[in-house]
């Protein structure tokens, strides 16, 4: 039996664990498309919110989509056909279904972030926030971006991306040369952290797990560290399934999914 329940009360409880404050300035994390008010049926969880994935929550008779990164990121001047925006956001109102973000203020959110569940996936848990953000230290809470891991036994570089390899599900790394020194301390970041590259130096971390890096940043890694390139969607779809458990850890009685599409825009061949 399931008691009927509003949209807002679902974004209540996120944004009590995971605050809106926690998001970097440039971001759109919240409610981008919907009523508050509307009675929820269901949501679908996703990394990204693509046409397909609206489609899927219709099919379902869901009629929310809970997405880490903001469809509208950017301020948008029209809602057109033309774009994969413009085509999602009418499919969405059309069909009165809701779009919220969890981006960056997820990102942030130390104790069990993006990051985080990038490290819990990995096994490690001695963690601390790679690149905290003051504000919140006052404040006695910890919060920022990235994680370093201190490892409890030291991998060989080639067995340890082996392992990441592995573990994280990944069909590619990008990577850069090899120290010949033991890993025992890595920086973290899942998405486009190439920005913290010397932060992550600084720590002395022996490897970088991030993603998104440019050709020319690689080398700035200067045989200091490895950089080790998973891929933006392969360092985040993990999200999904952290959104699914805070959200289910509340509520018991509504439906949540995890998406069946595979939103990433990038294939290999
Ligand atoms: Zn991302």
């Amino acid at each position: 039996m399931t008691t009927p329940m509003k949209i807002k009360e679902v974004i209540d409880y996120l944004e009590s664990v995971v605050p809106l404050d926690y998001q970097e300035k440039y971001d759109n994390s919240g409610l981008i498309v919907g009523n508050t008010n509307t009675e929820l049926t269901g949501a679908v969880i996703s990394l990204d919110t693509t046409e397909a994935v609206i489609d899927e929550a219709i099919k379902l008779g869901y009629n929310m989509v809970i997405s880490h990164h903001p469809v509208i990121f950017q301020g948008i001047k029209k809602l057109t056909g033309k774009t994969y925006i413009g085509r999602t956001i009418l499919k969405a109102i059309k069909n009165d279904i809701a779009i919220y973000a969890i981006h960056t203020n997820l990102d942030n959110y130390f104790c069990n972030g993006v990051s985080t569940k990038i490290a819990h996936k990995l096994g490690f848990n001695n963690l601390e926030v790679l690149d905290p953000k003051r504000e919140f230290l006052l404040k006695n809470k910890q919060v920022g971006t990235g994680v370093i891991a201190t490892l409890e036994e030291q991998f060989d570089e080639i067995t340890f991306l082996h392992y990441i390899k592995e573990k994280l599900n990944l069909n590619v790394i990008k990577y850069t040369n090899i120290r010949n020194k033991p890993v025992s301390k890595v920086a973290i970041c899942g998405g486009a952290c190439s920005f913290l590259l010397n932060k992550a130096i600084s720590v002395g971390a022996d490897v970088f797990i991030t993603a998104d890096f440019k050709y020319h940043e690689y080398f700035n890694a200067e045989n200091k560290l490895i950089i080790a390139d998973i891929g933006h969607y392969e360092s985040e779809i993990h999200t999904i399934e952290l959104i699914y458990d805070i959200l289910t850890k509340k509520f018991n009685t509504f439906a949540a999914r995890l998406t069946n599409v595979i939103t990433n825009p990038v294939n290999y061949m």
